[in-house]
């Protein structure tokens, strides 16, 4: 046992810790947890959980169910307000085979092999979520829209609200958690909040968002309203979108930064940025990975349909944001098509990849785009090479499917299940027969 796990297994006796629960991620995103008594902890360190992986969405065939779940101490912390039943902590875990090699669809498995590769390079990969749900009223009824709790907007201030107390509570509780939040605001929708976690390497980052979710469906429970990261759920409002900012280090050096580049960008994030757009179209099905996330990336609101880039262009897939000089440690990129429904592990392991690719084969990136692209026309945009994102999951996984960076990153097990199991999502939706289309062509009186 390291000193790491000593000092775990230290904690749980002195804060008499009476559940410990094992956390682990399919393929889609999904958080898996197993609760184990205290006292097995110890062994679990040393040999890890055995468990059945065949019964997780894309973890292993049949012929090969049986799978070890070896927690990683590193990521212990408490869970929050459960003390008065007995304090819970939890940790996420690395998953193996029987004979210890990694379980190559694990998602947290994929994302350590992109930092691995960026790092023999001499990278660490950091990156900063801008997290968008909704709060609803909890409803039964997926046929009609869900009522938002609020009808506030943009950053609206509203003396004792829901929405208020709400992000109160979110804060405190993923801040006890050692995940610390840079803002939180009311966003545009009614209902909609956004809270912006500070920037950390994309392992932590990764497990951090897992720990958001359900850390913000527990509060809504205890507020008595809904919390959804749904792309898209409202017809008339904008989306719930997960900008992620990035950047590259080298040591304590931010590699993005040049104070002699144009917006203070290095040549380097200037190939990572021509990376991401090659392959932003063949990446979306992993950044934007249901049905649903199609709606908000066209229904135009701040969310990008077309390929380009721009700084301090809202239009924009890749935006640079404003940096003051003298501020290297933030020079940063945000890739703003990724939605708040993606798995974050399998997210951040391609924009990284894409990025990366663009770095060793000396992408050059295109001119900036100066207007709103979503107002320029067909032409227009033809004229000046931009493309479009995927229009809906078909395309995307069609797009996927070809692309040799995306199969190298999931590897081949974590591929074919992830396109299997999304184009069962795409026959499922396509066999619907909508109330649109119902209106449209049934005589209704
Ligand atoms: N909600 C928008 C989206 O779907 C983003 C709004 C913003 O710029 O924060 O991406
Ligand atoms: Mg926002
Ligand atoms: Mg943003």
């Amino acid at each position: 046992m390291d000193r790491q796990q000593e000092h775990v297994l230290r904690s749980i006796q002195e804060k008499d810790v009476r559940f410990v629960r094992l956390w682990f991620t399919d393929v889609i995103g999904t958080l898996k947890s197993v609760a184990i008594a205290p006292a097995e902890l110890e062994e679990a360190f040393e040999e890890g959980i055995g468990f059945d992986g065949s019964s997780i969405e894309g973890l292993a065939r049949v012929v090969e169910a049986d799978m070890l779940a070896h927690p990683d101490a590193s990521t212990f912390q408490i869970l929050p307000g459960r003390s008065e039943d007995g304090v819970v902590a939890r940790l996420f875990c690395d998953i193996t085979t029987r004979d210890g090699e990694p379980a190559r669809s694990d998602p947290r498995y994929v994302l350590r092999r992109a930092l691995e590769r960026a790092s023999d390079m001499g990278f660490g990969f950091y990156t900063h979520p801008e997290i968008e749900f909704y709060l609803f009223h909890p409803s039964n009824d997926p046929d009609i829209d869900f009522r938002p709790i609020d009808r506030a907007g943009y950053f609206d201030h509203s003396a004792r609200s829901v929405a208020q107390d709400f992000r109160r509570d979110a804060v405190a509780a993923l801040e006890s958690m050692n995940i610390p939040v840079e803002f939180s605001h009311h966003e545009s929708g009614p209902g909609q909040n956004e809270i912006d976690l500070r920037y950390t390497d994309a392992l932590s980052m990764a497990d951090n968002i897992m720990t958001f979710r359900t850390v913000i469906q527990e509060v809504a429970i205890s507020q008595g309203v809904v919390a959804s990261f749904m792309p898209k759920p409202l017809i008339e409002h904008p989306g719930s979108g997960m900008h992620t900012h990035m950047s590259l280090f080298e040591g304590d050096r931010n590699v993005f930064y040049d104070p002699s580049g144009t917006y203070l960008l290095s040549a380097t994030a200037r190939k990572f940025m021509a990376g991401l757009l090659e392959h932003s179209r063949s990446i979306a099905a992993i950044t934007n990975q249901h049905v649903n996330s199609y709606k908000r990336l066209w229904a135009g609101d701040e969310a990008p349909s077309f390929v380009s880039w721009g700084h301090n262009n809202r239009s924009a897939l890749v935006r640079v944001p404003a940096l003051r000089q003298g501020k290297p440690q933030s020079a940063r990129i945000e890739y703003r098509a990724i939605d708040s429904a993606a798995n974050p592990y399998l997210a951040f392991a391609v924009l990284l990849n894409a990025g990366i690719d663009g770095i060793e084969r000396n992408l050059e990136l295109p001119d900036e785009a100066l207007d709103d692209v979503m107002a320029l026309t067909r032409n227009e945009r033809r004229a000046l090479g931009i493309r479009s994102l995927p229009g809906n999951l078909e395309q995307a996984l069609s797009l996927m499917h070809d692309s040799e960076l995306v199969a190298d990153t999931l590897g081949e097990e974590a591929f074919e299940f992830f396109l299997r199991n999304k184009e069962q999502e795409w026959q499922g939706y396509r066999n619907q027969v909508t109330p649109f289309e119902r209106e449209r062509f049934l005589p209704i009186n």
